[in-house]
């Protein structure tokens, strides 16, 4: 999961604002497309397309680490699984990333007290077997106040909890943590990096995620648990703790794999584009089912229940299987790299990477001209127990990019309570889904693709609306 970026309201504060010079009059929806959209939202909830594709996924693929074995089976996956759902077309993007793998892991408290710590390697660490005596921080801003070489031959603790929220706000803290912890712990001279995990529950699973070394001398980075964390910390109170770190993993050459794209054509707009989307890859501790088979699912789901029903879209939907997003969102770069020119014929983007949560809010960012038809779209969806936040809220992840160049965009707010008890642990495995929130996911994401697709007028895509941000 990322969350992002510039919404409405930020433009207007920076005083900017959506061009209103080429639209000549409101959009809106046609009555015929409300009628559709309305069907399209009941059959989805009725329909168990959606999990079909989650379980396939998940069952049959399994874990998918970007570059792994996995990972090219998800492709093949992919590509097969758009045909089957009747999709017009089905094309790939090369993505091209470093590889990174995890091979063994393992980490124990040495001495009076010793005994085993849970931990697993943060995507991108070194391996490395390495002990030393703990130093624990938590703050994060204490850390990278530390003089350079000042904890040479330590290892750095950084303990800090993440707060537990529907909107999943804490996730901020806890991969800021991950991401910016591991390069302060190398500028200071530590030789190894722990840290509680960015995640919100008390099973002895760690979470893994990505982190990142600029110009320091990248060093074994982990994290714990919250119960190994919780322990170390104790351990750490009563006196001088020596704990060992022994990581088999890092990056090995290059690897080509693929953005995995199916269309349904439409009639009249054929390159005008409504396009959403979830990433294919998954970290490879569990099997990737809520991060993110069920955003893979339900997107997929959407042109499928469309075609089912015989509606014709006026513009083309696609449903984009995004190639390793965990390791740094590279297929989202090369798909809006692609689309740089063709921002303005993107009249929606939406993605699902938060988790299949039930949906309690609808917002996103369009156009002022393009306002009385997003208040239609969320009239039909209104029924499924979400709010309205108008021009709140932004795409996720690769969509985010999208949506940071200018793309019109739709977001849906799923409660993420649970999300961060599962995400990347072994625990991220299909059991987790609810399949009533996904039918719910399944039926929202339709009835608003469905209704961009068919609008009468433009959402105010535009690449003069927002300056590339990342
Ligand atoms: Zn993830
Ligand atoms: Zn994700």
């Amino acid at each position: 999961m990322r969350v992002s970026h510039l919404s409405a309201a930020l433009l207007v504060a920076l005083g900017l604002s959506w061009s209103s010079a080429t639209l000549a009059s409101e959009t809106r929806i046609p009555d015929s497309v409300v009628k559709d959209a309305t069907a399209l939202r009941d059959r989805a909830l009725q329909d168990n397309t959606s999990w079909k594709i989650v379980e396939s996924l998940t069952s049959e693929v399994g874990p998918r680490l970007a570059g792994s074995e996995g990972d090219a089976r998800a492709v093949a996956w992919a590509k097969a699984k758009f045909k089957a759902l009747g999709y017009d077309k089905v094309w790939t993007q090369d993505v091209t990333f470093p590889k990174w793998e995890r091979r063994s892991e393992h980490g124990e408290v040495l001495g009076r007290s010793s005994q085993e710590l849970k931990l697993t390697a943060l995507g991108g660490s070194p391996g490395g077997t390495v002990q030393g005596e703990v130093v624990r921080f938590d703050d994060l801003k204490a850390l990278q106040a530390v003089k350079p070489g000042s904890l040479k031959g330590k290892i750095v603790f950084v303990d800090i909890l993440m707060p537990r929220a529907r909107d999943g706000h804490g996730y901020g803290i806890g991969s800021t943590v991950r991401r910016a912890g591991p390069p302060a712990a190398a500028r200071a001279g530590a030789v190894g990096y722990v840290m509680r995990p960015a995640g919100t529950d008390w099973h002895r699973n760690p979470h893994t995620g990505m982190t990142r070394f600029d110009d320091q001398t990248p060093i074994p980075s982990a994290s714990l648990t919250n119960n190994d964390a919780d322990q170390l910390a104790r351990l750490v109170a009563l006196g001088k703790t020596e704990i060992k770190v022994a990581l088999d993993c890092g990056f090995n050459g290059m690897y080509t794999s693929q953005n995995v794209i199916g269309e349904i054509t439409g009639t009249t707009k054929p390159d005008e584009i409504v396009a959403l989307g979830g990433h294919l890859d998954s970290w490879d501790l569990g099997t990737g089912a809520i991060d993110d088979g069920g955003g893979v699912a339900l997107t997929m789901a959407v042109g499928h229940l469309i075609k089912q029903m015989k509606i014709k879209p006026v513009r083309t939907i696609r449903v984009v299987a995004f190639a390793n997003e965990e390791q740094g969102l590279f297929g989202g770069r090369v798909y809006t790299e692609s689309q740089q020119k063709d921002i303005r014929k993107h009249q929606m983007v939406m993605e699902s990477d938060s988790g299949p949560g039930m949906i309690y809010a609808f917002g996103g960012n369009w156009a002022p001209e393009a306002g009385a038809a997003v208040k239609q779209m969320y009239d039909v969806i209104a029924p499924l127990g979400i709010a309205y936040e108008p021009l709140k809220g932004s795409a996720e992840s690769e969509m985010g990019l999208m949506q940071a160049r200018g793309a019109a965009s739709a977001a849906f707010s799923h409660d993420a309570s649970l999300y961060f008890d599962l995400h990347h642990t072994p625990d991220d495995t299909l059991d987790k889904i609810d399949p009533k929130a996904l039918k719910q996911n399944t039926a929202a994401y339709a009835a608003v693709a469905l209704m961009a697709a068919n609008a009468e007028g433009s959402l105010g895509s535009g690449p003069e609306i927002a300056k590339p941000e990342r």
